[in-house]
């Protein structure tokens, strides 16, 4: 009988050719640098406590572009640079609301981004209550008409975020439904698994009446006095404004390649924020993840191939992906991979990759540096990016797609929670750990995602 010989790691590697031995071994040692360095801490530290929120449109925003370019400056990179566009940008005002009756209390809420602003004095209606979103879209043309709309349907809990599609479009689309039914005013739970009485912002429609966010035991109030048959009043004061064509900008680093400087590998994430916190979480993380990613795996050397970290400039509001798209649409043919981290600050525990090239060496290297990661390379092949490289995508580029445990993303998410002490620092180096040994093995190999899969 043979006996059975456990393949190890070292036996793994014994078996490779020397060039993907080396590689291996590059990975390996920049996944061990990341684990204990700080720079992804730093950054995002730094952007928090220098800049702070940065909705696009303000003048943060500026501030936050100066910050950018310093910092890239300041790491090392190369071709530091800004790419100029401009975006629609709703700005917040004074809000308030509150139930004038039967029973007065005052309401926690956040406008959602494409609110309207009342009439001057604000209105008061009756509230038409719905527990779930489906329950309003049930309601006949009219049927809402002078009422505030309020949905108040619960986000679950989940480590790969998926609730956050499924009961976001109560907040993406629903002050339009409302307004098709008739509805003056639109309130929503908040998109959010907490329980605390901060409420969560976002994007909502541009649908002409004043839409907002409930946080959730304000939500939870108003079931309360609904489920007393009295009819519910309440009162709403909410004022905006839009800049159509607001000044933004992505702002660009990069590590230039020295065998094929005109092959570049896009990461990175989105400089601009929602305005209640101070943007650590979304995306100042992703941001600091990505620009420490494409640090550590270029310290070793120049790469064979170019690394370019890119802050994106208006996520939260859209158009940075569409200005990112337009003006490399040249260059897309070129672009070996891009990838996005706007997922927070926590572990990766799946990592999806395109199925060309997966039994390339490179990705190989990459797939063999994981499990000290506790990382798994999930069987789906990547669906969706983020929403900055989507425009990179339409094209042809390939994308990967790391997932973070969500779990706790939608207690913080767009609120006034959204804030430094919430990273934790060890989850924050297994994240960066996981996208630098990947950028390494990219850079320093003629991996081809386009490729035809091998059979
Ligand atoms: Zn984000």
């Amino acid at each position: 009988m043979r006996r059975f010989i456990p393949l190890t790691a070292a036996a793994l590697l014994a078996a490779m050719p020397a060039a993907a031995q080396d590689l291996a071994a590059g990975v390996a040692a920049v996944r061990d640098k990341a684990l204990t360095d700080g720079t992804a801490w730093d950054v995002v530290e730094s952007l928090t406590t220098e800049v702070g929120a940065r909705p696009v449109g303000s003048p943060a925003m500026e501030r936050a572009r100066d910050w950018g370019v310093a910092k890239l400056k300041e790491l090392g990179f190369q071709n530091v640079h800004v790419e100029s566009f401009t975006t629609r940008a709703w700005s917040r005002g004074a809000e308030s609301a509150e139930v004038v009756g039967p029973w007065p209390q005052k309401l926690v809420i956040l406008g959602l981004g494409n609110s309207a602003s009342t009439p001057p004095g604000g209105i008061t209606a009756p509230i038409a209550l719905f527990k779930s979103y489906q329950e309003m879209l049930d309601q006949p043309p009219g049927s809402l008409k002078g009422k505030i709309a309020v949905v108040t349907q619960r986000m679950g809990r989940t480590q790969d975020g998926s609730s956050y599609g499924a009961v976001g479009i109560q907040r993406f689309m629903g002050a339009a439904e409302a307004a098709r039914r008739g509805a003056v005013g639109y309130l929503i739970r908040s998109i959010s698994t907490d329980d605390t009485r901060l409420p969560h912002t976002g994007g909502g429609a541009d649908a002409g009446i004043p839409a907002a966010a409930l946080s959730t035991p304000d939500a939870e109030l108003l079931e309360h006095m609904v489920a007393r048959g009295k009819p519910v009043t309440v009162h709403l004061d909410m004022t905006s404004s839009v800049n159509p064509a607001a000044p933004a900008w992505n702002v660009v680093g990069e590590i230039p390649g020295r065998e094929k400087p005109d092959e570049v590998i896009v990461i990175g994430g989105h400089l601009d924020s929602w305005d209640p916190g101070t943007g650590a979480i979304d995306d100042g993380s992703g941001v600091a993840i990505m620009t420490a990613a494409a640090k550590l795996a270029g310290q070793a050397g120049p790469p064979r191939r170019t690394i370019r970290v890119v802050m994106w400039g208006s996520e939260e509001q859209g158009g940075s992906s569409r200005a990112y798209a337009a003006a490399h649409k040249d260059e897309a043919g070129k672009i070996v991979v891009a990838g996005e981290s706007d997922s927070g600050p926590w572990r990766i525990w799946s990592v999806s990759l395109p199925k060309p090239g997966a039994n390339h060496p490179a990705m190989k290297a990459f797939r063999a540096s994981l499990p000290p990661l506790e990382t798994a390379v999930s069987p789906a092949p990547p669906r969706f990016g983020g929403s900055d490289i989507e425009g990179l995508m339409a094209m042809g580029v390939p994308v990967v797609d790391f997932n973070t445990d969500a779990s706790r993303y939608f207690d913080l998410h767009h609120s006034a929670d959204d804030t430094l002490d919430k990273i934790d620092p060890a989850q924050l180096a297994q994240n960066v750990a996981v996208w630098a040994g990947f950028v390494y093995a990219v850079a320093n190999s003629d991996v081809d995602f386009r490729a035809a899969a091998p059979k």
